[in-house]
């Protein structure tokens, strides 16, 4: 482990301006509690972020509601600033009802648009701070089976508002031939609810190598994936961040073992800006059409 998180790896120059500036990047984490979110963020972020709670068993915790509390992060690498903010919705599918659990989390993403819209109206829009929503990371419960309601009507109330990014939780607890048969299942379930999920698309612009990056990395979608802040032996000794079981070691940093490199190649290393232009032209746009008209401007 490099303590290299890999976000400064932009594809070409056009990305010189955040190279200066510095750019902010808003990531929420949703899912019910125990499923793994602050260990993932600290595995993707190599430990910048979260307080460790690996030691804390903390399944089972029932809250009333769902909070949403938020941690910031200023990381540098290569010379490049980035802001990551980092999102987390605890209560969120712990109660016995979870009908509802969706709707103060898309409260909480439209008050982030209303506040940027707020800015733009200024007159003075050249301090304007960036806190809109970039991704979801949606943990879905490693079941084996499909998504279960609290899951599609999240997804279903969400979709148009945030850049959905589904994963399968605790992918290691799920055996190897099961995995695939789960996706397909979640997958079916997305397209027949008609959910949008964020993709990495290539367009006649892309040279072949993105082309097959692409593809290989929406092959995996909905990345399966596994946390660790641990450092594991291997069988062969080598140490690698990973789970250890009686049978062997689970590697993150594994791609036969599960999709994290994928997850981690898309939302940090090729496709963070992508996630942004989206949130900004497409996501936030629609938003504020609608607001605008339903005020009669
Ligand atoms: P959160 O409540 O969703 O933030 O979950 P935590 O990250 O606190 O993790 C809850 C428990 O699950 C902890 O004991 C973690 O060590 C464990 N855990 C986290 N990620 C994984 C994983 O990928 N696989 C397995 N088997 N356990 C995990």
């Amino acid at each position: 482990m490099n303590g290299y998180v890999g976000f400064s790896n932009f594809p070409n120059q056009e990305h010189r301006r955040s190279i200066k500036r510095g750019f902010n990047f808003t990531l929420m984490v949703v899912g019910e509690s125990g499923l793994g979110k602050s260990t993932l963020i600290n595995t993707l972020f190599e430990s910048k972020v979260y307080p460790t709670k690996e030691t804390e068993e903390s399944v089972g915790t029932v809250r009333a509601g769902v909070e949403i509390t938020s941690v910031s992060a200023d990381i540098q690498e290569n010379g490049v600033k980035l802001r990551l903010n980092v999102v987390d919705t605890p209560g969120f599918g712990d109660s016995i009802n979870n009908e509802d659990a969706w709707r103060p989390i898309l409260e909480n993403i439209e008050s982030r648009f209303d506040a940027y819209l707020a800015q733009e109206n200024r007159v003075n829009r050249s301090k304007i701070v960036d806190n809109r929503v970039n991704a979801v990371l949606y943990f879905i419960r490693p079941t084996g089976h499909g998504l279960r309601a609290v899951d599609i009507e999240f997804m279903k109330h969400l979709h148009t508002r945030v850049n959905l990014i589904p994963v399968i939780a605790k992918a290691d607890t799920l055996a190897g031939r099961e995995v695939e048969g789960f996706k397909a299942r979640i997958l079916a379930d997305i397209n027949y609810h008609g959910i949008q999920i964020f993709r990495p698309v290539s367009d006649q612009f892309d040279d072949p190598e993105t082309v097959a990056d692409n593809k290989a990395i929406g092959a995996r979608i909905p990345f399966a994936v596994v946390g660790s802040e641990r450092v594991v032996a291997r069988a062969d000794g080598a140490a690698v961040r990973g789970r250890q079981y009686p049978w062997g070691t689970v590697e993150v940093e594994n791609e036969a073992h599960n999709d994290f490199v994928s997850l981690r190649q898309m939302l940090l290393r090729t496709h963070m800006e992508e996630l942004r232009d989206a949130t900004d032209v497409a996501l936030y746009e629609a938003y504020r059409t609608q607001k605008l008209l339903a005020l009669g401007h």
